[in-house]
């Protein structure tokens, strides 16, 4: 049978919803979130990330600073700006988009981010608290992965999980997300990589399998089992002649031959995609309430 889609977009949408109201009440008691934006230079996809996180911004009513900084800055006047935002009261999160312009250490600027308004959930402090279970702020992408499981009626408890990808930004957040002892986690994860022997024979045993490798077709029909819950969380450029761009997008998973074997399985595009501008606008609102001494959700 044909598995039931994730409709990550629905998702995305019910959860920004969610958080507009919350944003409402919040402005009721004169607290209004804000987001720092800051981009050096005018690479294309940076531009319209930025833009599509603006405009999620206006529409949930967050307030957002917007900072489109030349790509010839210097480290010291980038690090000037990020310190600033630091000491303005009116901003709950920080966003750097990356990457930077190579003249610039990347290392350094995302380190002097207040790691209370460490939105993106990258900085060292909050990844340490992560793997504790202390409250921090969760990496965007892993956690979007865990609300759609969870929203999409998937029992994470006693789950076998398989990841494929160990990267510091998808991979590795979401085995320790996963194993915790708490609502989101009490899964039994195992983390595959390319070093992996026999790859299909782990991903066979999954309940649950995220891909998260980069690789169109890393994941075939042949190494999953019936009823599998599949999260495809790879974007991949393929050819496509009969597209206007020349490309289109795909996952890593097999998405035609393996949703006739899974329970339920996500798209690409239109699944995991949606979902992490959504957490970095939940981390911006958590991180306001914070600020404000209101007891924040965990
Ligand atoms: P990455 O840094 O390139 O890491 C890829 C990981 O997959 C590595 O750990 C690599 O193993 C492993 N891998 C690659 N090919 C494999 C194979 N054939 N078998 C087993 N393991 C394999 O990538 P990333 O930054 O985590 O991103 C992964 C994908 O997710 C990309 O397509 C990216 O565009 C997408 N992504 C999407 C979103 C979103 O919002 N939807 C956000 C972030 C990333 P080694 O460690 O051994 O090299």
């Amino acid at each position: 049978m044909a598995a039931k889609i994730i409709d990550g977009k629905q998702v995305a949408a019910d959860m920004r919803a969610e958080l507009k109201a919350e944003v409402a009440e919040l402005k009721e008691k004169g607290i209004v979130p804000g987001l720092g934006v800051i981009l050096v230079g005018e690479d294309p996809a940076s531009k319209s990330y930025v833009t599509a996180k603006e405009r999620a911004c206006e529409d949930l009513g967050i307030y957002s600073d917007d900072n489109r900084l030349s790509a010839d800055i210097s480290q010291e006047e980038l690090m000037q700006k990020v310190k600033d935002m630091n000491n303005d009261p009116k901003i709950n999160g920080i966003l750097v988009q990356l990457p930077l312009p190579r003249h610039l250490n990347e290392a350094e600027v995302l380190l002097s981010i207040d790691p209370n308004k460490d939105v993106d959930g990258f900085h060292p402090m909050n990844v340490g608290k992560m793997v504790v279970g202390e409250e921090g702020f969760l990496p965007c992408t892993p956690h979007g992965v865990i609300q759609l499981l969870i929203r999409s009626g998937v029992k994470i408890e006693g789950a076998n999980v398989v990841i494929v990808g160990r990267s510091n930004i998808v991979g590795k957040p979401l085995a320790n997300m996963l194993i915790q002892k708490n609502a989101k986690g009490n899964a039994t994860v195992t983390v595959c990589h390319t070093r992996t022997k026999d790859l299909a024979n782990q991903t066979r045993r999954a309940d649950i399998l995220i891909a998260a490798a980069g690789r169109p077709n890393t994941i075939t029909a042949d190494m999953v089992k019936e009823g599998v819950v599949v999260i495809d969380v790879g974007v991949n450029r393929v050819e496509d002649a009969t597209k206007k761009k020349g490309y289109r997008l795909v996952g890593d998973v097999d998405f035609e031959a393996v949703k006739e074997k899974a329970a339920l399985i996500t798209p690409v595009p239109g699944g995991v995609g949606p979902m992490t501008i959504t957490m970095l606008l939940y981390n911006t609102v958590e991180s306001a309430k914070r600020a404000a001494g209101l007891v924040s959700e965990k």
